[in-house]
């Protein structure tokens, strides 16, 4: 009896070592084949310069659209298509412009996406400034007619910079309905920037609530931002102009883009990867996410170009309208949940084309143990990816997700020092993006998608 538990003991791992060894072969054709013959960066340079930044709803996101599709088209792909998507079109208008009155001190400023404009001629008025909204509050009276400054410094000691940017990204969103609600005539937002050095102003989404006046939303950077503190320090009634033309233009019709590679043994069983194709406005929209939807396509055409053939469907999605109302991602959520489809496991790259560091895993504590124990080491000497922790999908998959929730959720995560620098700003262009990185990190993709195709049955438990 004993014996023979020995020697199936013996098998089992003489097979998992087998497996093993062919798993890091498998591996090191990838991350060859992704530095010499990888094309991500290529399609980045002319994502990026020849459409540009693609806000969802405008021309170039359209453009985008139709270019990602003819790109898919010419792989190896069964079906490309288009999923209709309509989407709410915010447009920043004129160039905005800030100023001290008194110094006439120029302070960087671009509205928050989603801001009202102020009237034609601009607004002028005093500064009321706080650290966190919940100060507000307390200042009552003091804040009608006024500009709210909401000032509050990165916080530097944190070395995983989402969480620093997640800390403070609540008061971009409800900010100007809180401001609002007490009277100020603008709310004004010092950039999530991790670098105090910073004199680029930052744009992201915020939120109006209905039933509340909207009044104009407007980040100002890092480093204008503590000149305006200094000079409220200096005199409290200093004033501030401001002025921007944004407006919201009604729904257009957009557009996720699709392809699928149908799987040999488990056809109607498929493992979801992608990105978000829309950007802000701003800059060429190159790490955010650029680098996500052209680093995952990658990551597909590499396997093809290996030779291999998936045991399940592997589904390419380029969601639209992640960064202003994640109509794409909803919309693919209703659409997969319609058709009672049986999404196994979703991969999404969203944090920028920086050297990859590894995954955040939507699983059971188990079966994140079993990938620490198995997949992990054929990363991590080799390939410097070590990064296998239960955590959060990407924002998107999280959306659609939540009609299917027992499909396991890999969140691409690159290095964190440098994303939020650029996030959301003109510098998010593609020169800020390094080849060598950006192809380390679609094979780490390749490689993980792989992985997942081959031995899904050990990871849904
Ligand atoms: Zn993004």
């Amino acid at each position: 009896m004993k014996k023979t538990i020995v020697a199936l003991l013996t098998l089992a791992s003489n097979f998992s070592f087998a497996h093993a060894q062919q798993d890091s072969i498998m591996l090191d054709r990838i991350y060859s084949t992704s530095f010499e013959k990888g094309q991500a960066y290529e399609n980045l340079r002319y994502l990026t310069k020849q459409i540009g930044n693609r806000i969802a709803g405008s021309e170039r996101a359209e453009q985008a659209v139709t270019w990602s599709k003819s790109l898919m088209q010419s792989m190896a792909f069964d079906q490309v298509y288009l999923q209709d998507v309509d989407v709410p079109f915010w447009d920043r208008g004129l160039t905005e412009e800030a100023y001290i009155v008194d110094s006439k001190e120029k302070l960087q400023v671009l509205a928050l996406g989603g801001s009202v404009a102020t009237p034609k001629s601009g607004l002028t008025a005093e500064v009321v400034e706080v650290e966190l909204l919940s100060e507000l509050r307390q200042r009552g009276d003091e804040v009608r007619g006024k500009i709210v400054f909401v000032n509050k410094p990165w916080d530097e000691s944190i070395v995983e910079t989402g969480v620093a940017y997640g800390l403070n990204s609540s008061q971009r969103s409800r900010g100007p309905a809180e401001a609002a609600k007490l009277g100020a005539v603008a709310y004004l937002f010092r950039s999530l920037s991790s670098s105090v050095a910073d004199d680029f102003p930052h744009t992201g989404g915020t939120r109006y609530v209905a039933g509340i006046d909207s009044i104009p939303a407007i980040a100002i950077s890092a480093v204008s931002a503590q000149k305006l503190s200094a000079a409220l320090k200096g005199d409290p009634k200093t004033k501030v102009f401001l002025t921007n033309s944004a407006a919201w233009k009604g729904i257009v019709k957009s557009h996720n883009v699709i392809a699928e590679w149908r799987g040999s043994e488990k056809p109607d069983e498929i493992i979801t990867i992608g990105g978000h194709i829309d950007s802000w406005d701003v800059g060429e929209g190159a790490h955010d996410n650029g680098t996500g939807t052209m680093g995952t396509l990658d990551a597909i055409r590499t396997l093809m170009s290996l030779g291999y053939k998936p045991k399940h469907t592997i589904r390419l999605v380029f969601y639209m309208n992640e960064e202003n109302g994640v109509q794409g991602s909803l919309k693919y959520g209703e659409m997969a949940k319609a058709k009672q489809e049986k999404i196994i496991a979703a991969i999404e790259s969203d944090a920028g084309g920086f050297a990859p560091r590894g995954f955040d895993i939507k699983a059971s504590a188990a079966s994140v143990s079993w990938i620490q124990a198995n997949w992990k080491p054929l990363f991590e000497q080799k390939f410097w990816v070590s990064r296998f922790l239960q955590g959060s999908p990407g924002v998107d998959s999280g959306v659609w997700g939540e009609h299917f929730p027992n499909t396991v959720m890999f969140n691409f995560r690159p290095d964190p020092h440098r994303y939020f620098d650029i996030h959301h700003t003109a510098k998010d262009v593609f020169e800020a993006v390094d080849r060598r990185e950006l192809q380390s990190g679609v094979a780490a993709l390749a490689s993980l998608l792989y992985l997942v195709d081959q031995q899904s049955d050990q990871i849904g438990k």
